[in-house]
């Protein structure tokens, strides 16, 4: 990559407030318009990594650039036009409306925090459209369906007009429908230049989706690179310490089946 790129890790650490060390000299450089999945065990630091990428977290050291620019130097609304987040959950929702959760993806570029302009509504409710979601438009968003909510929190983000997404577990709580709708969503806006950094535990859906997969273990990248090729039996044995099948199904696609514990008599309880 000889041009600046969109996003730069250089080194990056970050210690907890009680010594935990959850990422580990994470360096990596990503270019605009790719879909990239983050995948790892769980606890290997996947989420403090890009809560440390849009500044929820302050990093212990190294340093974090977006085009080239330490994120430091960016106030928070010059960050949120760049950089948008969807939380694997909304802990709380303070009430809000689908809409009005959408409408707060706007609020960086608006003027006036106090009304929102016509434009401002039509484009809102136009994307809850485009998302499948302006019927849900005046119910709460807490007493939505998982998969409602996050296509809610997807539209929010989209309207942000973000260059880099930070996606994390969002297909969790999911059927397949859903799983194959998030992942379609997120690769129309890689379409247009976008890059969607994405956590998630459904390797076999990262292998299908994303062009660039990075593999966490411990805090640290072990691996990083086309899903086709380093998605393999050794390194799932490595990351997860599961023996699994990577095959690929009639189309070519790549698919991921953990085998059964085979030692004598499984687990003891
Ligand atoms: P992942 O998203 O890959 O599941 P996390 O980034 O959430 O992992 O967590 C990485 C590690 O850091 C875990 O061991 C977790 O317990 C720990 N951790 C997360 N948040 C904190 C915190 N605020 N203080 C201390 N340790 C934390
Ligand atoms: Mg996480």
């Amino acid at each position: 990559m000889d041009e600046t790129p969109l996003l730069e890790l250089r080194d990056i650490n970050k210690i907890y407030e009680n010594g935990y060390h959850a990422v580990r000299g994470v360096s990596y450089k990503l270019g605009p318009g790719h879909l990239v999945g983050l995948i790892g065990p769980n606890g290997c630091g996947k989420s403090t990594m890009m809560h440390c990428i849009n500044r929820l977290h302050d990093t212990t050291s190294g340093e974090i650039l977006i085009d080239g620019e330490s994120v430091l130097k960016k106030s928070p609304s010059e960050i949120a036009k760049i950089v948008a987040n969807v939380p694997a959950e909304i802990k709380n929702s303070f009430g809000l409306t689908a809409y009005e959760t959408v409408m707060l993806g706007r609020y960086p570029y608006m003027k006036n925090m106090w009304w929102e302009p016509v434009e401002e509504e039509e484009y809102v409710l136009k994307t809850m459209e485009n998302f499948g979601v302006a019927h849900l438009k005046d119910r709460q968003l807490n007493m939505l369906s998982s998969g409602e909510q996050q296509r809610v929190l997807i539209a929010k983000a989209y309207v942000q007009n973000p260059r880099l997404m930070l996606v994390d577990e969002p297909t969790s709580h999911l059927d397949m429908k859903y799983k194959l709708d998030v992942m379609e969503y997120l690769t129309a806006m890689v379409r247009k230049d976008m890059t969607i950094l994405v956590a998630e535990h459904d390797i076999s859906l990262m292998a299908r989706y994303c062009d660039t997969c990075i593999i966490m273990k411990k805090g640290k990248i072990v691996d990083m690179g086309d899903p086709k090729e380093i998605i393999t039996p050794e390194l799932i044995e490595d990351v997860y310490e599961v023996s699994a099948t990577v095959g690929k199904d009639n189309d070519g696609e790549l698919f991921i089946l953990p085998k059964r514990y085979r030692n004598k008599g499984g687990f003891q309880i």
